[in-house]
């Protein structure tokens, strides 16, 4: 039977595996204890949910069929086909899949490597904020305002923590929503007591030990607590002050650099069969640089709904089909406070300078608006000025996004244009939708086509 080894127990490298399902010898090589359910991490701080609910099985993978083994690979012999691992054992392939995902970004500033200074993305880093805060962490510092940011900085502040969410743009969510569409958010991040400094880039951190103060250009400071605010016994065991880092992922590709692998700026490069430039070497997921189905640019897609239908489609070739991949949508979802919040597709800032846009709002309730559970529903619609067709979408709605961001998705990927969608042929309950009368999609599709037209009489 072929042997495959893939590199990586993330989800790309786990969706691959339940497809293969013993239709081929595969051995997976990962280093951490646990697989993680990264997107539940924020609440677990926030005592949704226990640290073991975030940890997979193995069972996951070794169910397959495929074997597990919990090691580090150092260096991959291409030509001779073979991989190496920190525990100097020698693995040979008949294909390589490499899954070795994203590592977050810690940037080269002063300071960053005082103690209390972390990244989230590991079992380590979530234990040791749970930690914190179970032993009086008093203030927190979340750099970046992008989904794991704010789901950071919430989880902090919901636990006490006088928490500051710093972000060099003067928005909150920038890769997720235009700037309109995010004040809502950034109102209820203030309304739950973040401090929030956007605009403001961090240029240093400094203390003894821990940080003791962050430096922001434009002059600011945010004075976090020193060792002496805390109480003996906790000293030294218990940071008095944490710097979260969330401002972007880089491809976890170190072990591949100066090897006749092909990298690009965003990852390994590979084509719409998920093969990379060597024979029988294949990437899947956040490790690799790959394109947007909208405009063919190069576009960052680090999200798990992107690394597992790249592992199920490389699977499904594996086994004998002959599929595509068309490249990334990025639809994308968050909660802040009351709010359930989704992008997807090109905003209309990401859209300027490559499609012309054209764009319509609606304001809706999620139920009949006479009924006691109806919340406030607001979409933004994006569409090619001259072509119509929908190219992204937000929303920002008191009940869960992710149904209608998906269904602007569909739009997008269907090539559906505004007039398409002003026909959408919808349903309607008193629990769940608008009046009859109206629906979020269709609304907003016609103010597009009402703008589209004053347009062409001007
Ligand atoms: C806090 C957080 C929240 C997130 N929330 C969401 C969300 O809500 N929705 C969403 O779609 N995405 C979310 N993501 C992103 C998502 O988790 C990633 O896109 C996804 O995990 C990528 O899967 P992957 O399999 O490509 O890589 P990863 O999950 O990163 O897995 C990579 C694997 O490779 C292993 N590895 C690396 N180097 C080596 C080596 N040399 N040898 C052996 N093994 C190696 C790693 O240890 C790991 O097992 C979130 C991420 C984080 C950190």
């Amino acid at each position: 039977m072929e042997r495959v080894i893939v590199i990586g127990g993330g989800p790309a490298a786990i969706s691959l595996a339940k497809i293969l399902d013993g239709k081929k010898h595969v051995t997976i090589i990962r280093p951490e204890d646990h697989s993680m359910i990264y997107c539940a991490m924020p609440y677990v701080i926030e005592n949704i949910i226990p640290l073991n609910k975030t940890l997979k099985k193995d069972s996951l993978v070794t169910d397959t069929g495929a074997t597990l083994i919990r090691d580090r690979v150092e260096k991959v012999g291409f030509e001779q086909k073979y991989v190496h691992t920190e525990n100097g054992n020698v693995y040979t392939y008949d294909k390589l899949v490499i899954a070795t995902g994203a590592d977050p970004v810690l940037p080269p500033i002063e300071g960053v490597d005082l103690k209390g200074v972390l990244t989230f993305k590991t079992e380590d880093d979530l234990k040791m904020i749970v930690e914190s805060a179970e032993n009086g962490l008093k203030t927190a510092v979340v750099v970046g305002a992008g989904a794991i940011g704010i789901e950071l900085a919430q989880a902090l502040n919901s636990r006490g923590i006088q928490t500051h969410l710093v972000d060099m743009e003067e928005q909150v969510l920038p890769n997720l929503l235009d700037k309109e569409m995010a004040e809502e958010v950034k109102n209820e991040l203030v309304r739950l007591g973040i401090t929030l400094h956007l605009g403001h880039k961090v240029l240093l951190m400094h203390g003894k030990d821990f940080v003791s103060e962050v430096i922001l250009d434009k002059g600011d400071t945010i004075h976090l607590g020193t060792i002496d605010d805390c109480s003996e016994d906790q000293e030294n065991e218990v940071p008095p002050s944490l710097v979260a880092f969330a401002v972007g992922m880089r491809p976890n590709v170190g072990i591949f650099e100066g090897t006749m692998l092909d990298i690009g700026r965003d990852g390994i490069v590979i084509n719409d069969a998920m093969e990379t430039n060597i024979e029988d070497v294949y990437a899947v997921g956040d490790c690799t640089q790959f394109t947007s189905a909208i405009t063919g640019d190069i576009s960052p897609g680090k999200l798990a709904t992107n690394a597992v239908p790249m592992g199920k489609l490389l699977a499904r070739n594996m086994l004998g089909s002959n599929e595509r991949y068309t490249g990334f949508y990025n639809g994308a979802a968050t909660k802040t406070g009351n709010y359930y919040v989704g992008g997807t597709g090109l905003s209309e800032k990401a859209a300027w300078g490559k499609i012309e846009v054209i764009v319509g709002y609606a304001y809706l309730t999620t139920a009949f608006p006479i009924m006691p559970s109806a919340g406030s529903v607001r979409i933004k619609l994006i569409a090619g000025k001259d072509s119509l067709r929908i190219v992204g979408g937000q929303v920002v709605s008191e009940q869960p996004a992710t149904d209608k961001i998906d269904l602007i998705t569909m739009a997008i990927q269907s090539g559906l244009t505004a007039k398409d969608l002003r026909m959408f042929s919808y349903s309607s309950q008193p629990y769940q939708s608008y009046f009859p009368a109206n629906n979020l999609l269709v609304q907003a599709a016609e103010d597009i086509l009402e703008q589209s037209e004053k347009e062409t009489i001007r």
